[in-house]
């Protein structure tokens, strides 16, 4: 189980995690967003301008923290990793105060035939413009590199501080838990290429919307990706033991389960028998998960 650190947490803060990084914690903690969601004010401290990454919740007092570790410096880019509601409400406030364009992610394609978006996403979010895999912004001293990583959500990006060899990595890679893959838009076949798009990478550091900043990035995305297909290991050789629907996973997967997280461990579960499914390996009928040919 996470264990959640002591209070006080420096929620409003602006700390300095390195020299061309601020870090500021909103106030939303939850059993999804651990002690809150991280914005980062990205630039040079006396420079001319920075970019503000994951502007967070909407709330005026978060908002305020963010324009003070701004600190007079001319916002030239509001990004935001994905659209989740604990990352890019802020940005449309942000903007209005800021004369800053929203640049970042895309917005949420919405499928007509599928429940695609439920109410974990922004769906007010709207970009002034969207960055493809490779593009770039850039200020004084600073260069942020759009890094397409799908999977946690079909719209997630990662940003790469080129100065720094810093890696924004928003929900893909956190500092206190795995991601959640929430099926239909959330995809673990995605997200486990996401992953291994990260392995082949140099970044030195990582900084995530939630928990702390990760020194040893390449070694904790190995282990994710071996946690995850230890967990699919697990779904294989429950459903070997006898078809199940996805409730009859969870005992047997995620002992001592905080209650609130059950319906989060569903969904993990369900992401990874998608993939099964898709793979040929899995099959549902009426509920029931069952191996391919058993
Ligand atoms: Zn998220």
């Amino acid at each position: 189980m996470v264990t959640i650190p002591p209070q006080p947490w420096p929620t409003g803060l602006a700390e300095d995690v390195e020299p061309l990084v601020r870090r500021v914690l909103a106030p939303n903690p939850s059993p999804y967003t651990f002690t809150g969601t991280q914005t980062y004010v990205v630039g040079e401290p006396q420079g001319p301008d920075c970019a503000v990454i994951d502007p967070g919740p909407n709330e005026a007092e978060h908002i305020d923290a963010i324009l003070a570790a701004v600190a007079g410096r001319a916002v030239t880019a509001i990004m935001c990793t994905h659209t989740h509601r604990d990352h890019s409400p802020a940005a449309a406030p942000l903007a209005e105060r800021t004369g800053a364009p929203v640049i970042g992610c895309a917005p949420l394609v919405l499928s007509s035939d599928l429940p695609r978006s439920d109410e974990a996403f922004d769906t007010t979010y709207a970009p002034d413009k969207v960055l493809l895999d490779g593009e770039q912004v850039s200020g004084t001293g600073w260069t942020l590199t759009a890094i397409a990583t799908p999977g946690h959500t079909s719209n997630h990006l990662c940003f790469a501080l080129e100065e720094s060899a810093a890696l924004f990595t928003g929900d893909h890679v956190m500092g206190w838990s795995t991601s959640v893959v929430v099926p239909p838009d959330g995809d673990m076949g995605d997200y486990m290429a996401s992953l291994e798009k990260l392995l082949a990478r140099e970044d030195r550091v990582y900084h995530s919307a939630h928990g702390a900043a990760i020194e040893k990035p390449r070694q904790l995305v190995r282990g994710m990706i071996g946690h995850r297909r230890q967990r699919e290991n697990q779904i294989l050789r429950l459903l070997g033991e006898r078809a199940r629907p996805v409730s009859a996973f969870i005992p047997d997967m995620y002992r001592g389960l905080d209650p609130r997280l059950v319906g989060a461990a569903e969904m993990s579960v369900t992401a990874h028998l998608i993939d099964l499914e898709r793979r040929g390996l899995a099959a549902c009928d009426a509920q029931e998960w069952r191996l391919t040919g058993a």
